[in-house]
């Protein structure tokens, strides 16, 4: 008989950004880390949001023993709400990662039945024939981990997202001694973050950006509105510490900054002096040198406070001359548009606006080249796998590693859905498991398929035309000639000599059918063969062609 091997199944997030979710195998228990989420790219129209397929995991439902969670980002836990309830198993995380995630069902109405437990630093929990322990990493969200998993056929290390900060602010550097201890002992496998890999040195601390944030709060004339991510708690921290060094009030403003700020507060994540955190209204009053903002919108979220503010459309704040915004944080891939708009937006209100390429106001979460070959060199895997990234940051990451001697053979570049299978000798790439993207859309989940989005593409590349055909009630025959509305094709106006001919023309093709215009099999993909077909030849454009048939 054959022993069974290890297998390792990403789910999500390998060759993209975003909904992290792997899977490891091993005989009857599978055991899962992360679900994450993944905002869509360009060419997803309306879709809300994309997550993992749990198709091969719902067919081997009885063997998942429960999901392990890194950390508290989106794209590792938000897609827990759709998930859990197909697949209800414990979710273990550390404590401020779970506080996040009982926000996040809550908000679903997913919360009631799920099973939250809380795993601390160093403690091992035993998930079949799996024991994983959490181990402290720096990143940008406080009690971020990475997992030191021991399986039958040796030890496994998830690196979850990191980098090597020696002096964070707040929390604890990344285990290092811990890895080298591991390390030592011999390691299987590591799989490790490649978000940042194609970026050469080390990520700076977040100690630089604190003392940034220091001087402009000291030195601005007027009001400060600082915007970050909401879940990047460390920065709000040193935002909160400048403030009171230089006697200033901190509000607190937009939804989801209000209450990760709470929660974090409510577990010891967060801690402002008395007095500091203040309600709108309690400003009243103060002098403009004496105010901190604290918002959302650093994404350019078109209904996140600082871009209705940029916008003139926020309820309560309105820029005034000798305002400072700074945004401290960068722009997601795919965001940039957005973000450049509202900076623009506030310079015309008036605002002094920081931003990265302006001054040192932001650092990345994740590790740089020499910290990766840090990781490497301490943990020396037998197999190595590059995870979290798209499939150029996973190669360079792969390249690392190869410069650091681990043996080409031993290095696996895997994709979503990869099955690769490891025993103590050796590892194979040995098939695919069903996958492919489900994406949701407002509150329906997974029923928008690629038809759908094909339509919102013509949509939004080239518009639509209507017909509307009157079709005699009792004769079947045309009345009159057809209606055509155009939406986004081509100025009707200027173009209105080629609508008036598609009337005729498709009014001949009609007429040319005797008493079939009735029959709607034949009138709809005649119209839109003809209509497509003429619109081509005029405008090189393809909009969507809708009939429709009245009787009178
Ligand atoms: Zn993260
Ligand atoms: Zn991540």
């Amino acid at each position: 008989m054959t022993k069974p091997r290890l297998k390792v199944i990403p789910l999500g997030g390998l060759s993209e950004i975003g909904k992290n979710m792997m899977a490891m195998e091993y005989d009857n228990d599978i055991l899962i880390i992360d679900a994450g989420l993944m905002f869509p790219e360009e060419e997803m129209l309306g879709i809300d949001l994309v997550i993992p397929d749990i198709s091969y995991l719902l067919e081997n439902k009885e063997k998942v023993r429960g999901i392990v969670i890194t950390h508290g980002h989106e794209d590792h836990v938000g897609a827990l709400p759709y998930l859990l309830p197909q697949l209800n198993v414990p979710v273990y995380s550390t404590k401020l990662t779970r506080g996040l995630i009982s926000v996040k069902l809550k908000e679903r109405k997913a919360l009631e039945g799920a099973s939250l437990k809380t795993v601390p630093f160093g403690n091992k929990i035993t998930l079949g024939k799996f024991r994983v322990e959490f181990y402290p990493v720096c990143h940008s969200i406080p009690d971020a981990a990475g997992l030191i998993i021991e399986t039958p056929i040796g030890t496994v290390i998830h690196s979850g997202d990191f980098k090597l900060d020696y002096t964070p602010v707040g929390g604890e550097p990344t285990a290092l001694s811990r890895l080298a201890q591991i390390g030592g002992q011999g390691v299987l496998l590591l799989l490790s973050d490649s978000t940042y890999a194609e970026l050469p040195g080390y990520t700076p601390s977040e100690s630089v950006v604190g003392e940034t944030l220091d001087r402009v709060i000291a030195e601005a004339p007027g009001r400060v509105i600082v915007t970050t991510f909401s879940s990047l708690i460390s920065r709000i921290q040193q935002v909160i510490d400048a403030a009171v060094k230089h006697q200033r009030r901190v509000c607190i403003v937009g939804r989801s900054m209000t209450d990760t700020t709470r929660i974090a507060i409510e577990l010891g994540y967060l801690h402002p002096p008395d007095g500091v955190l203040a309600r709108l209204d309690e400003l009243r009053g103060l002098p403009n040198n004496k105010i901190v903002f604290v918002t959302t919108g650093s994404q350019g979220e078109p209904t996140s406070a600082l871009v209705r503010i940029a916008n003139r459309d926020h309820r309560q704040i309105h820029i005034i001359r000798g305002d400072t915004v700074v945004i401290s944080a960068s722009a997601v891939p795919g965001n940039e548009g957005l973000v450049n708009k509202t900076v623009d937006n506030l310079f015309k209100q008036g605002a002094q606006v920081l931003y990265n390429k302006v001054a040192s106001v932001h650092v990345h979460g994740h590790a740089s080249q020499e910290e990766l070959k840090l990781l490497l060199t301490l943990i020396k895997p037998k197999f190595f796998v590059p995870i979290h990234g798209e499939y150029r940051h996973l190669s360079f990451h792969a390249r690392l590693a190869e410069s650091v001697g681990i043996p080409k053979e031993n290095i696996f570049v895997l994709e979503d859905g990869d099955i690769l299978e490891l025993n103590p000798q050796s590892g194979k790439i040995t098939g695919k498991v069903n996958y492919s993207d489900v994406y949701v859309d407002g509150l329906s989940v997974g029923d928008i398929g690629s038809v759908v989005l094909r339509d919102r593409k013509m949509l939004s590349k080239d518009g639509i035309v209507m017909v509307i055909i009157a079709i005699n009630r009792q004769t079947g025959k045309l009345v009159g000639r057809p209606d055509i509305i155009s939406r986004g094709f081509v100025d009707a106006r200027e173009s209105s000599d080629m609508i008036d001919n598609s009337r005729d023309l498709v009014a001949r093709v009609l007429d040319h059918g005797g008493t079939r215009p009735s029959d709607w099999g034949f009138i709809n993909p005649k119209v839109r063969d003809t209509l497509s077909k003429y619109y081509y030849q005029q405008t090189r454009r393809r909009p969507m062609i809708l009939p429709f048939m009245v009787r009178v």
